[in-house]
């Protein structure tokens, strides 16, 4: 066993669980879906093709910023979305690709989200964008899905599913519930009528709010 597979057991093993999470949480099924985490000079990413009930630590792969893979795995398909982010966003430390339902429901349509619900800023600004369509696994989809996220911490893609991103793998995961949650109110408010959206400047009023939002969860309510 390599030195470098030892020191990366525990970000490995947490690829694996959450990946399985996703299926767990409707996130994703069958293989869809990737996720991965800035590890060394690089990232490690979830295999492509795999279930993830049958991945194992040692199934996951390091890739290089090259894009040049050190496994015995194939490397997600979509590693040079993973890849590019990293190398974009120097704050960025987990990426999380999914087909999650709603959010697949509304990327279909080409349908960002926009201020309809004020935890919508919880993606970093007024609204989720919805990335146009590419190809799965092509350098133009990593490109178009980059624009999406400019200024942003989670996208959808059209035809295709969403990206949440966060400072760590636990961030980008909660992001994801939270976005496909957002997905799923955005679409039931569609059914029954135009939902009423909130303006720039109450958005940007709840943006400011969310800079310090929860900074005292750690160590109790603040005073
Ligand atoms: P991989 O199995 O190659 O990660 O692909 C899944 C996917 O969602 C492609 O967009
Ligand atoms: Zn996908």
């Amino acid at each position: 066993m390599s030195e470098g597979f030892i020191r990366s057991t525990r970000h490995r093993l947490a690829l694996v669980e959450a990946n399985s999470r996703l299926v767990a949480l409707g996130l994703n099924k069958g293989t869809s879906g990737n996720v991965s985490l800035r590890w060394d000079d690089g990232f490690l990413v979830t295999p492509s093709g795999m279930a993830p009930a049958a991945i194992r630590p040692e199934d996951i792969v390091f890739l290089d910023m090259d894009g040049t893979p050190r496994g015995s795995r194939a490397p997600s398909s979509e590693w040079r979305i993973h890849r590019d982010i990293y190398a974009a966003h120097p704050e960025v430390g987990g990426v999380v690709h999914g087909h999650p339902p709603f959010c697949v429901a509304l990327a279909v349509l080409h349908k960002p989200i926009p201020a309809y619900h004020y935890m919508v800023a919880k993606a970093g600004g007024s609204d989720i964008r919805c990335a146009p369509y590419a190809t799965y696994g092509t350098q133009r989809l990593s490109e178009l899905a980059l624009a999406a996220l400019d200024g942003r911490k989670a996208c959808l893609l059209a035809n295709h599913g969403m990206i949440a991103i966060g400072p760590t793998l636990d961030a980008a995961m909660a992001l994801a519930v939270e976005v496909e949650e957002l997905a799923e109110g955005y679409w039931r408010a569609l059914q029954i009528g135009q939902p009423v959206l909130l303006d720039e400047a109450e958005m940007a009023q709840v943006l400011e709010k969310f800079a310090t939002y929860g900074e005292n969860a750690q160590s109790g309510p603040a005073a």
